[in-house]
């Protein structure tokens, strides 16, 4: 049952952006999984951000922040409450001093060919990381050596009503985490860069392509890395050791390509995901002593 349902209309009312009811959350997952979101809403941009955020804060409706949706399992139950897309907030400003302001609905690959447009170069190891930079700042994201917070000059985050900007030195973040606190969003942040000529950053962009291309060549929708690397360790090696490659529950399955990598096989259900990286990680724990951690955000009901 939908949580709140007159205060969810006020605020749906309300908005400039869009809104849709009962949204199945696999259109909205790279793992094309998850039940459906009472209220999903697009602000127009921030204003109507703060705007909406306000209102659910008042009425202390949970809500969900959504890049991309490419490190996300939503449970088959969906999600109560509200969830929110920051696609309205697409702002890409150059700065003086090779400097970027970049929205946290940015996509990285637009973020990655306007920085090669403008000759500004540091960023190049994001064009093949999908999702949104808002995403990457949350998760760290990062490949080929680079993180995407050592990139960060500051960090602007809006929380319960307040705009705050943090210098990157205020921050604590490491190995695909950046801390937040409940309820706070990232809406965009300023990064330092490094000129460099667009020949040099477009070679190393395409260079990164391939190199993934070899190396991820996954035919079916996934979320990525399912489970982070422990210290010292490949997470896809102790999975490999367990004998689970190509291992199948539902719809869902350990790639045959990458077996870090959880596929959907055609109509898997989010619970199909769950099963199977449970059995992944009782099977590592069993043949290694090591306990794997989700990389993947698992959210909503089951
Ligand atoms: C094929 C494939 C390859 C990948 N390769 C890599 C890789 O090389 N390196 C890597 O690091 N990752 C990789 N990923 C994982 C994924 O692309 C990254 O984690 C990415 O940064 C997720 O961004 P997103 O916008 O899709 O975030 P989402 O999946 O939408 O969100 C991820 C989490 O961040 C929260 N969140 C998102 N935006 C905000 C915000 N603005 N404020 C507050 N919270 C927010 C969400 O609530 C959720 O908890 C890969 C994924 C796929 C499918």
């Amino acid at each position: 049952m939908t949580l709140k349902r007159a205060e969810l209309e006020k605020l749906a009312g309300d908005l400039r952006g869009e809104a849709r009811w009962d949204e199945p959350m696999s259109r909205h997952t790279s793992l094309k999984v998850g039940g459906p979101a009472d209220l999903f809403i697009v602000p127009a941009d921030l204003a109507d951000l703060k705007g909406a955020v306000a209102k659910l804060d008042a009425q202390k409706i949970p809500y969900l922040v959504l890049g991309g949706g490419y490190n996300l399992l939503v449970r088959d139950g969906g999600i109560r409450g509200c969830v929110i897309s920051l696609k309205g907030i697409a702002n890409l400003d150059p700065l003086p001093g090779a400097r970027l302001e970049v929205g946290a609905g940015v996509v990285n690959a637009a973020l990655c060919r306007f920085a090669a447009e403008n000759c500004l170069g540091g960023i190049e190891f994001l064009c093949g990381i999908p999702g949104t930079f808002g995403g990457a700042l949350t998760m760290n994201a990062g490949a080929h050596g680079g993180e995407t917070m050592q990139r960060v000059e500051t960090l602007t985050t809006l929380k319960e009503g307040e705009i705050l900007v943090r210098k990157s030195a205020e921050l604590s973040y490491g190995y695909r985490f950046l801390k937040l606190q409940p309820g706070e969003i990232v809406v965009s942040a300023k990064l330092r860069l490094e000129p460099a000529e667009r020949r040099v950053i477009e070679e190393r962009m395409s260079g990164y392509i391939s190199k993934r291309s070899g190396a991820q060549r996954v035919a079916f929708s996934s979320a990525g890395s399912f489970f982070k690397n422990p210290p010292g360790e490949s997470a896809w090696r102790l999975i490999d050791a367990t004998g689970l490659r190509g291992k199948i529950v539902g719809g869902a399955q350990v790639s045959e390509a990458h077996t870090n990598f959880l596929v959907n096989r055609g109509g898997a259900k989010a619970a199909d995901f769950l099963t199977l990286a449970a059995l992944v990680k009782l099977r590592v724990r069993e043949t290694s002593g090591i306990e794997l951690e989700e990389e993947v955000k698992i959210v909503g009901e089951g």
